[in-house]
């Protein structure tokens, strides 16, 4: 696989080569895309980030990042990024498996109704703007599991890297692995308490509903820890992790409002 970073180093060589280095060492990408190519665009949309041609539908694995973005997040936010939009999407698709993907589509037929089990809070996944959002945030649902065991396997690699130095510099801070694990729990708490119209999650009460979500999936996350991954500084940041308050939260949003994923 050939990983071309070129336009991302233009604006950053240490982010560029984090996510080089990520992408080249992760087994599940390397599974999923084969002998295809990945490249990175950088634009100036809004959208931070978006991904097109999947390497699932035959084409290379094309990631578009917006320049603010790349700019104003730390690596750790940007492998949250790109974690979303593989292990959320496209390679949740396959990866969650035929019999997975069959009920996920008999849910959507038929206008079902699924449960998050830590909230108790209930969606209908067909009326959400994207459905493989609700899926992915409901625990204990195969898309769950897929996105969560992919965030712990680019924090492994973050933290097997954080002393290990790559073409002479060192590419991640403890910070990132933090970043990353924060990533994908505001990601997940903003989709199940506004019904995936995340915006909403600046306003109360919906930041109390966010906070409530990320308190309930937090927990658990520390409860699976040692599943999540078995390297132990990254079961030590999952454990020094804390709640946030609906404050926290609003003052979070403040700084995230445009970097909700596509
Ligand atoms: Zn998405």
């Amino acid at each position: 696989m050939d990983i071309d970073v070129t336009q991302v180093a233009k604006i950053d060589a240490r982010r560029s080569e984090g996510l080089k280095n990520i992408i080249g060492k992760s087994g599940s990408i390397q599974v999923f895309a084969g002998a295809n190519d990945c490249r990175f665009f950088v634009n100036n949309t809004t959208n931070p980030a978006s991904i097109a041609n999947p390497a699932s539908k035959g084409g290379d694995l094309e990631i578009t990042i917006s320049s603010w973005f790349l700019k104003g997040y730390s690596v750790g936010y940007v492998m949250g990024m790109l974690c979303h939009e593989v292990g959320a999407h496209y390679m949740a698709d396959e990866g969650i498996g035929d019999k997975a993907y069959g009920n996920e589509a008999t849910t959507l037929k038929n206008k079902m109704k699924i449960a998050d089990p830590l909230t108790k809070w209930t969606y209908v996944p067909v009326e959400a703007s994207q459905s493989d959002h609700i899926f992915a945030c409901c625990y204990g649902s195969p898309r769950y599991d897929y996105y969560r065991n992919l965030m712990g396997e680019f924090a492994t690699l973050i933290s097997m890297y954080l002393t290990v130095p790559v073409n002479g510099k060192l590419l991640y801070t403890d910070e990132d692995l933090t970043d990353l694990l924060d990533c994908w729990l505001m990601d997940v708490a903003s989709i199940l308490a506004t019904k995936d119209r995340r915006p909403l999650g600046v306003v109360f009460p919906y930041s109390k509903y966010v906070a409530e979500a990320y308190a309930a999936h937090l927990a658990q996350l520390k409860t699976d820890a040692a599943a999540v991954s078995s390297d132990a500084d990254v079961q030590n940041a999952i454990a020094g992790l804390k709640d946030k308050t609906a404050s926290e939260i609003m003052s979070a949003y403040g700084s995230m409002a445009k970097k909700l994923f596509a």
